[in-house]
């Protein structure tokens, strides 16, 4: 089965297409500047060297996604002969609140409940929704399905996800830690078992996703029991413009001093600080540690908190688990910034994590990079969430098949 995997941001949209078949990737692509003028689409065929490129305009999500169709059914550039070819789409969908810990078949129950969540991610939610129907109008009869960032935190205990707050808020409003990056956490986390011979099941993981956003999980036998993120992405670790968890009283002062709205603060919050706004050289590692090497101190400062940040939630995970097997790094940060992950495994000899210098170098495959006398294995792993999201989509969509011919 063909199953083509979407992933919708408001004026983005990324695409994967899969032959879930043999679990092989067939072609992937990006639309950006949706509803905007200078829309493009950038088809990639696997063996293909070079991209097919499509520069018109599109509207709104119906338009980008009736574009990317027309790219995989192409004669020259496509994948399938045509749009029936296509077995079932996986749509990434940022929030589900409490209300899913795995995927689903979307049916209109579904819509409704994440409808009730877009306050609770109102950034991600609607364009996720809108791709959901841009796609049931185009391939009507084709299963759909959720594949949530939120799920695979919802096994976390009510001691890691309740805020200190008045209780009433979370039964009135759902205000609680959910956390983020599920998909790509439970997707290393269940490499790591595979590459170090175990069973998740007698595992203790940490799991670092170190992108542009950054969260860490703690993963004891296959099931996340912390993450840094709360109840937005803007929780826990400095990231690349995220300021990460702060003295929630900073909102306030800044608003004050600054004469701005508490909108505005949290814009700041979001797009303005973490390395950006500390170093005020750049949000992108590459810059910051070339900037570093010229002497530049904010920027080695920038690096210095992340790192002290990740470091910060390893020990606490540490704890929390009493001990750890296996700590994954993932995403742009964990899986190319060989500087970085040494930073954050220096000297920590003592609780058992030896990171080796020499298997340390590497980027783009999956590694074992600790030494060999090290307590815990110490992993880089290519995070895959496009191929989780294909393999839940084939998964239940198989089985609604079967469930619909056993009728
Ligand atoms: P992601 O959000 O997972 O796509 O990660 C994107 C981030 O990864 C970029 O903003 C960079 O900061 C970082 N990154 C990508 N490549 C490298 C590299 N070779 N060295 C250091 N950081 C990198």
């Amino acid at each position: 089965m063909k199953v083509l995997v979407i992933n919708c941001g408001s004026s983005s949209l990324k695409y994967q297409m899969l032959d879930m078949t043999i679990e092989s990737l067939l072609a992937k692509g990006i639309v950006e500047r949706i509803g905007m003028t200078g829309s493009m689409l950038t088809h990639e065929k696997v063996g293909v060297e070079e991209k097919f490129v499509v520069k018109e305009e599109m509207n709104d999500h119906k338009d980008a996604i009736a574009k990317v169709i027309d790219a995989l059914v192409d004669p020259s550039h496509g994948v399938v002969k045509n749009m029936s070819c296509i077995g079932a789409v996986g749509h990434r969908v940022v929030h589900a609140g409490e209300k899913y810990s795995g995927s689903v078949i979307i049916d209109k129950d579904v819509i409704e409940a994440l409808e009730e969540c877009i306050d609770l991610a109102p950034l991600h939610n609607p364009p996720n929704l809108l791709g959901i129907a841009a796609c049931q109008e185009l391939m009507p009869g084709t299963p759909q399905v959720a594949v949530f960032d939120t799920a695979f935190h919802q096994t976390m205990p009510p001691e890691s996800y309740t805020y200190a707050i008045p209780y009433e808020y979370y039964e009135k409003y759902g205000i609680r830690r959910y956390g983020f990056h599920g998909t790509s956490h439970k997707y290393v986390a269940d490499r790591a078992a595979y590459m170090l011979g175990a069973s998740i099941d007698d595992l203790k993981i940490i799991t670092c996703h170190l992108g542009n956003g950054a969260s860490v999980s703690a993963i004891k036998r296959g099931k996340c029991i912390d993450t840094s993120m709360g109840f937005t992405p803007l929780a826990g670790l400095a990231m690349g413009t995220r300021s990460g968890s702060v003295d929630p009283a900073i909102i306030q002062f800044i608003a004050e001093k600054e004469d701005r709205s508490i909108d505005d603060v949290l814009n700041i919050l979001n797009k303005e600080s973490g390395m950006l706004g500390i170093s005020g050289v750049s949000s992108d590692f590459r810059d910051l540690e070339a900037a570093l090497n010229e002497g530049n101190e904010r920027a080695a400062l920038a690096l210095k908190v992340f790192a002290h940040r990740v470091r910060y939630y390893i020990g606490a995970y540490m704890l929390e688990m009493n001990g750890l097997d296996a700590l994954v790094f993932t995403a742009g940060v964990g899986e190319n910034d060989i500087n970085m992950r040494d930073v954050i495994c220096n000297e920590l000899g003592n609780v058992g994590i030896k990171l080796d210098p020499v298997k340390n170098r590497v980027r783009g495959r999956e590694a074992i990079i600790s030494r060999d006398d090290s307590k815990v294995s110490i992993l880089m792993i290519p995070t895959n969430e496009e191929l989780v999201i294909a393999r839940d989509t084939y998964a239940l969509s198989n089985k609604k098949i079967g469930l619909n011919r056993g009728k």
